[in-house]
């Protein structure tokens, strides 16, 4: 089994500069981690004849996991939805549990259901709706021969959370065998946004890491923050290595910058 990934950003305003595609590295690195091997990133605008190709180019070549990100809203050019069922060569229809996923957000919300707001349920015929913790428009997960095609949200927040709350434990359990080795610290008097570059510079230290901070305090008047730092290796050991490189690399930086950690 290999475990090959394309990445489809989706989107007219990628194409003309004015949104930085921020979804695809995200997702690269995510699928990095996994043990995933990305083979292409593709940005195409927001059109049939482009999606359809894309889409069937990948099925033909037998790639495993597909995500695209864009076209899911509900406004007439979202689009991705349909398309994809017409790559599949399967009826775009109402499904049932992405309805129900729809009609109960836009109930939370208090919102009316629109024709257009009901578009978002309706899906390539056999797909899975995921649903979607932070906006309207549930992902879509479907299977066509060997290869698995996820369909999420543009909105880079709502890309997020269906990924990492419906996606990543399914491509974990499905994908290469690997260690997750995970650590954390808590670290104080320092705000998140002077973590930011001590954290990116960290992310640069190897391929297969991911670090997340996770604010407990009060930005300004107490920061506290909590920084999350995950490896995954063929190796435990190694992966243990690393991780501990990592967070020592972290708490000296913290030091540096005057903030004292609390917990490691
Ligand atoms: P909706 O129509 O509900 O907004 P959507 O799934 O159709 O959702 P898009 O219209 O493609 O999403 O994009 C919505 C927002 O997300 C835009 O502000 C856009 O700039 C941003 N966005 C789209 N694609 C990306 C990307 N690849 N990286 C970062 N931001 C993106």
């Amino acid at each position: 089994m290999s475990y090959t990934a394309w990445i489809i950003s989706i989107g007219n305003e990628l194409l003309i500069g004015k949104t930085v595609n921020t979804n695809a590295a995200w997702l690269a690195r995510k699928f990095t981690l996994l043990g995933y091997d990305v083979k292409r990133i593709i940005t195409i605008p927001d059109s049939e004849e482009d999606e359809v190709e894309v889409f069937r180019d990948a099925i033909r070549r037998g790639i495993r996991v597909v995500v695209s990100t864009g076209g899911l809203g509900p406004t007439f050019d979202d689009k991705t939805s349909e398309y994809l069922a017409e790559a599949l060569n399967r009826r775009y229809v109402l499904n049932d549990d992405a309805l129900r996923m729809v009609v109960e957000t836009f109930k939370s919300k208090g919102l009316e259901l629109t024709e257009p707001r009901l578009k978002q349920a309706k899906m390539p015929e056999g797909a899975k709706p995921l649903p979607n913790p932070v906006g309207t428009a549930p992902g879509i997960w479907v299977e066509e021969g060997n290869t698995i095609i996820i369909a999420l949200p543009g909105v880079p927040a709502e890309m997020m959370g269906i990924f990492e709350n419906y996606v990543e434990p399914k491509l974990r359990e499905i994908g290469p065998k690997l260690h997750f080795v995970e650590r954390s610290i808590t670290v104080k008097g320092v705000p998140e946004a002077d973590l930011a570059p001590i954290i990116e510079r960290g992310m640069k230290m190897s391929n297969r890491i991911y670090i997340k901070s996770h604010p407990k305090g009060h930005e300004i008047k107490a920061p506290l923050v909590e920084i999350h730092v995950y490896v995954s290796s063929e190796d435990v050991k190694s992966a243990e290595g690393e991780v501990n490189r990592i967070i020592n690399y972290l708490m000296s930086s913290v030091r540096e910058k005057g903030g004292e950690v609390l917990s490691a």
